[in-house]
């Protein structure tokens, strides 16, 4: 319990580095931004999906992977302005957190109640249509090639046991430990590739040049100050990948905004957070254009995205992790 504490509070912390490794190995380092806090969300329902039967006792898994964390913490920055205190029973339970993930990739277009076997979404534009920031050749090799294998490879793992066809992506990634222990890193990297690839292509546009808007833009603007802050953290961020991994603009359970980095193919969901927006920052999304010139890509980058649909995920997981005002 004291472990889970003083992770909540790193959490929470306004200005947080650390490092952890899951027991996939995948590292994740998070940047907590400013003084905001949400009100805690309300616990919810035990999850619905027949195929994904809840280990005796899912919350210890939970509990050991923030045992963990902890004990893999550095670079630490303690926080100066703030002491909040947040009982890890306010936590909101894997059930919510799937309900706002479901919820923020309807908002998406992501078609998130489809289950296996999986297929590789179409893209919503051409090929070419990213130019000159994303090439063409970049873009085929990394839609028809790279997303492809992720989701074969998903689909042969979850062939061995043909049952967990049942789950959604979002259930899979949510629930890891629910699957049979012989699929489990195969299933958890592929399925994790298969989603970050997804959401990428949905929340990039060769048409826009978006700002946020709504909710979304006050949250922005409350927590990283401006527009132009929030993408100088996210280029930071991506920067700072070591190997290949991702810089991810993501939405933690009290419904604050953090930046976070994956290894590999993580997604920030393993943090209870909702991911809102990848960066890819695997030499394979940049190599061929921009060579070692991460920064250039990342800059070219932020010109296709289309910051409506991030904030449309913003505000429809907000809605299920946060209660509404009484
Ligand atoms: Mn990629």
């Amino acid at each position: 319990m004291k472990s889970n504490q003083s992770i909540i509070n790193l959490l929470l912390a306004s200005t947080v580095i650390y490092t952890t490794t899951q027991k996939n190995k995948s590292k994740h380092m998070l940047y907590a931004n400013p003084n905001f806090r949400a009100n805690p969300p309300s616990r919810s329902e035990t999850p619905t999906s027949p195929m994904l039967t809840p280990s005796p006792n899912p919350t210890n898994v939970t509990s050991s992977e923030m045992a963990t964390t902890i004990n893999n913490t550095m670079n630490i920055t303690p926080s100066t302005n703030e002491t909040e205190m947040m009982d890890s029973e306010t936590l909101p339970d894997r059930s919510q957190l799937l309900q706002a993930l479901y919820a923020a990739d309807s908002a998406s277009n992501m078609n998130p109640t489809s289950t296996g076997p999986f297929t590789l979404p179409p893209l919503e534009y051409d090929f070419d249509a990213l130019e000159p920031y994303i090439d063409e050749r970049t873009l085929r090799i990394h839609h028809q090639k790279l997303h492809k294998a992720y989701v074969d490879n998903l689909n042969a793992a979850l062939s061995r046991h043909p049952e967990f066809y049942g789950a959604t992506l979002d259930q899979l990634l949510i629930f890891p430990d629910r699957l049979p222990s012989d699929i489990q890193t195969q299933v958890t990297n592929n399925a994790g590739g298969h989603y970050n690839h997804s959401l990428m292509w949905k929340v990039m546009d060769p048409s826009t040049k978006s700002r946020p808007t709504g909710e979304f833009a006050k949250a922005v603007s409350t927590q990283f100050g401006s527009f132009e802050n929030l993408k100088r953290n996210l280029k930071t961020a991506g920067e700072s990948v070591f190997g290949s991994g991702y810089a991810y603009l993501a939405l933690n359970p009290y419904g604050r905004l953090i930046i976070v980095t994956t290894s590999n193919e993580a997604t920030p969901v393993p943090l209870r957070t909702i991911p809102l927006l990848p960066i890819d920052m695997w030499e394979h999304a940049y190599y061929l254009k921009h060579q070692d010139r991460r920064s250039d890509y990342i800059d070219d980058y932020f010109n296709v995205i289309n910051w409506e649909r991030v904030g449309a995920r913003y505000e429809a997981a907000s809605q299920v992790l946060t209660p509404p005002p009484q």
